[in-house]
């Protein structure tokens, strides 16, 4: 069993996290591509993130539409990280996978853009020997790699210009996100009135 584990704040899913997630399956012939939602990201903590359950679920409502167009279980929605609470790292993740299915080959994909950071992921050891890394270069564009002696594959996606923040701006300022979110997404962030200035 090949798993991709593809951890992320999702504050909210947009397309490009979909493209990645469905292209490196892909490439890759995964057998599972888990789009883990981040409990608590040490990296984004002092900002303001969005309820873990509300992301989780804008998530599974979107995996569960695509999977129902594709007509497979192409992506799975994973709540691992916010059942297990806390602050997230990717080691205990990998770990509880590990344990879970302990003959799966496992491959942690990071975007090029977080690639370099690695080093300061919380104990690198463990994730190294627990998983491939897969950096995801966004099209025609090499961007961040992880040091010389971090051993890890490449894949390069389709670019695609669009990322949370951006999303949660354009829905702030009122500006049309519905050809850069899943159809789900967008009814989500209008039916809890997410990020929108607070009265
Ligand atoms: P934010 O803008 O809030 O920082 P984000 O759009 O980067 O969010 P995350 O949930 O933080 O979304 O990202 C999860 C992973 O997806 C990261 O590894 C990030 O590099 C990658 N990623 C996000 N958007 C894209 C994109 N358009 N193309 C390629 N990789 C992306």
């Amino acid at each position: 069993m090949r798993i991709g584990v593809f951890g992320g704040t999702f504050d909210p899913l947009h397309n490009g996290h979909l493209m990645i997630a469905l292209e490196v399956r892909h490439r890759l012939a995964l057998d599972r591509l888990l789009l883990v939602v981040a409990n608590d990201p040490w990296q984004k903590a002092e900002t303001d993130v969005t309820l873990a359950s509300v992301r989780f679920a804008l998530v599974s409502d979107a995996v569960a539409e695509i999977n129902a167009r594709i007509g497979e279980t192409a992506l799975e929605a994973s709540d691992l990280e916010i059942r297990r609470g806390g602050l997230t790292y990717s080691a205990d993740t990998l770990a509880q996978l590990r344990d879970a299915d302990p003959a799966a080959e496992l491959f942690l994909l990071v975007g090029s853009d977080a690639a370099a950071g690695l080093p300061s992921w919380k104990r690198t050891d463990e994730i190294r020997r627990l998983a491939t890394t897969v950096v995801v270069d966004r099209g025609g564009r090499e961007g961040g790699r992880p040091p010389a002696d971090w051993e890890h594959m490449v894949v390069e996606v389709p670019a695609m210009e669009v990322s949370s923040t951006d999303i949660r701006q354009r829905v702030r300022e009122g500006a049309p996100v519905e050809a850069l979110i899943p159809p789900t997404v967008s009814s989500g962030i209008g039916r809890l009135g997410l990020y929108r200035p607070t009265p």
